[in-house]
């Protein structure tokens, strides 16, 4: 009897300590697996990681790499561009304060390997100057392998994020031009542009096209100044006095205008037709061809697009690759917003209702 106890005591501590050395042994990996895409971002920063250019903790990129992955993104982990060559960083600006934004970010950033910022400009609007070589070719300020990313049309759900994510993984910035419509539909997406540090200007109401002959000049005033307002209205802040034409289609009298508003007009360089390409890889194809020919430049997307979310990943890992460097452009100040489109919009914008009545005065609970 006493050797039988003996025995299942035996046994219990023998799967006791069986259980323990498992639990020991496998439990922490369990943890360290978790989703897929974690444990391909990690794979593909090793090598920068083992480069010691990397001083940043494992944990870190770990815990970073985790919250990048958890928002929702229709750009699959795997169309991320795993680039293994990256440009000397430059910081080359004559302005301190620019080089020193630029260090800011680059510190920043939880990718070691990232595309970044290699400068930030500052551009004074007085006078509306124009900005893109298709257009206007006055100020030459991208030196050789420089890119400015613009995108138009925005925002939209998915898309707009897809991108903002891209740009995020890149360490990089963007301008944006959205449509003011479009800003008061989804207010909540524009402000996570603005939020993640990019430039946001405007690129008219309805994106009419301003140069139409049926457009008056009142007309192409109001498209131009309620838009500005919309995004303002979206942000709860004023949008940099930056404005790009729907389909380029300058007007005359709204360049005029636009001159004397102190508003900074954007043409581009490049344009990537990325609305009429049929997938994500002829995007790719279009900007890289372009730019390997001309060697630098203004490039005009469309975050509005899904294509052209699908396509950033690899793009910019094509950008970083080829040894291009991204440039951001900033306003020296903000533009001031005409009050009368302002409360003109907050007046359409309102339900036709007018009544100012206490919700508990509304809506009384009489059964439950
Ligand atoms: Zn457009």
């Amino acid at each position: 009897m006493r050797s039988a106890l003996g025995v299942m005591l035996a046994s219990a501590v023998s799967v006791f300590v069986i259980v323990a050395v498992w639990f020991w042994t496998y439990s922490p990996r369990a943890v360290l697996a978790a989703p897929d895409s974690v444990s391909a971002r990690l794979a593909e920063r090793l090598p920068a990681a083992a480069s010691a250019k990397s001083t940043r903790a494992l944990a870190d990129e770990v815990e970073v790499t985790g919250t990048i992955a958890a928002r929702p993104s229709t750009v699959a982990p795997s169309t991320v561009a795993s680039s293994t060559v990256r440009p000397s960083a430059a910081l080359a600006s004559p302005a301190l304060a620019a080089a020193a934004a630029a260090l800011q970010m680059k510190a920043a950033c939880a990718n070691a390997d990232a595309l970044g910022v290699s400068r930030v400009v500052e551009i004074d609007t007085t006078g509306g100057p124009g900005f893109g070589f298709e257009h206007f070719k006055q100020l030459d300020f991208l030196a050789d392998k420089e890119v400015v990313l613009t995108f138009d049309d925005g925002p939209w759900p998915s898309n707009t994020p897809a991108v903002l994510k891209a740009l995020a993984d890149e360490c990089t910035k963007a301008v944006f031009f959205p449509i003011g419509k479009h800003a008061t539909y989804h207010p909540e997406i524009l402000r996570q542009v603005a939020a993640a540090g990019h430039t946001v200007g405007a690129h008219t109401w309805s994106h009419a096209n301003l140069n139409s002959k049926k457009m008056t000049e009142q007309q192409a005033k109001d498209e131009v100044e309620k838009g500005f307002s919309a995004v303002k209205l979206a942000l709860g802040a004023a949008p940099s006095p930056f404005f790009r034409f729907p389909q380029l289609q300058h007007g005359p009298a709204a360049m005029a205008y636009l001159g004397s508003r102190n508003i900074a007009v954007f043409s581009c360089d490049l344009d990537s037709f990325d609305f009429r390409a049929k997938d994500a890889a002829q995007i790719v194809n279009t900007v890289m061809t372009k730019l390997d020919k001309q060697g630098k430049g203004i490039i005009l997307m469309h975050d509005f697009q899904k294509h052209t979310a699908e396509a950033l990943p690899t793009l910019l890992g094509r950008l970083k690759a080829g040894g291009y460097k991204v440039v951001q452009m900033r306003a020296k100040a903000p533009l001031q917003t005409l009050a009368e489109y302002d409360e003109g919009l907050v007046k359409d914008m309102k339900l036709p209702t007018v009544s100012t009545r206490a919700l508990s005065n509304v809506v009384q609970t009489v059964a439950q």
